[in-house]
Formats: C-alpha cells, sequence, structure tokens
C-alpha cells in the first residue's frame, strides 16, 4: 500500500501558465509560490497554494515546453485539465518496490526528481482507472506544505 498522508497536490495541465494566471490568482485567490522548469519532463510547473498549514491545497499547473512532452501529448488527446493527483507518502523507493510486488503498473519503478526537490514516481494510468497518480516524497517532510 501507498500509505498516503495527504494529497500532496492537483497537477493541471495548461496550454499557458500566463493565461491561466488570473483565474488561479484572482478568481480562486491561490497564492503563486514559484515557477521552475522541470527539463526531464518537458515542463513549466506553477505552484499555487491556497489557504494555510497543515490544511493549505497545493496546484500544480504544467505547461509544456516542448511539443514531444507528455504534457503537450495529454492535452492535444483530452484537452487542459485535471492531469494527476499526488499523494505524499514516506520512503517512495519502499512504497514503489511495494507496489512492483503487489503486480501494480508502474510508470516509474525508481523515483526522479520532481519539482521543489521532491522524489517522485507515477503510477501507470491502467492501475488506477484512468486517474494518473504521483507519489511524492518531499526533501523536507517536517517542512512540507
Ligand atoms: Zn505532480
Amino acid at each position: 500500500m501507498i500509505n498516503a498522508r495527504a494529497i500532496n497536490h492537483l497537477g493541471i495541465a495548461v496550454r499557458s501558465l500566463a493565461d491561466q494566471h488570473a483565474f488561479y490568482a484572482d478568481v480562486l485567490g491561490a497564492r503563486l509560490e514559484g515557477i521552475e522548469e522541470v527539463p526531464e519532463q518537458q515542463v513549466k510547473v506553477a505552484f499555487y497554494t491556497l489557504g494555510e498549514g497543515d490544511h493549505a491545497v497545493r496546484l500544480e499547473l504544467l505547461e509544456p515546453t516542448a511539443p514531444t512532452s507528455p504534457i503537450a501529448g495529454f492535452i492535444e488527446k483530452r484537452g487542459e485539465g485535471l492531469h494527476h493527483v499526488a499523494y505524499t507518502v514516506a520512503d517512495l523507493p519502499a512504497r514503489l518496490a511495494e507496489l512492483k510486488a503487489a503486480g501494480v503498473r508502474l510508470i516509474d519503478e525508481q523515483p526522479r526528481n520532481g519539482a521543489h526537490h521532491t522524489r517522485i514516481a507515477f503510477l501507470h494510468p491502467k492501475a488506477s482507472m484512468g486517474v494518473l497518480t504521483e507519489l511524492c516524497e518531499p526533501a523536507h517532510q517536517a517542512a512540507s506544505v
């Protein structure tokens, strides 16, 4: 089992971070925490936070930086919108080994680098009925928001 501790964030695929900013900042009232590029995934990522502390809700907006980006492929096929749900876990390599042993299909059998110095891994969407599922291990569990 993944023993999720929380929903870490929701990933949302967008064509343009700039075009979405007004909705997230002005309509939802979310705070833009930062924008960072993750070259391995060919995306530019904007993190927004709503609320405070343990109850904060984090949104990860993903803009493709190349036509070959997985996010570009997703938008082409399904349009902009909810892309994945990310759960906070501890000891990601152990979680992946357990899932693999249980026969769960994984995209990433080894953790890779995510935004915000996290280690992440994706389950195969067919393993979770079409909802792409990310496991996310923050660099500093205690300091995670
Ligand atoms: Zn994510």
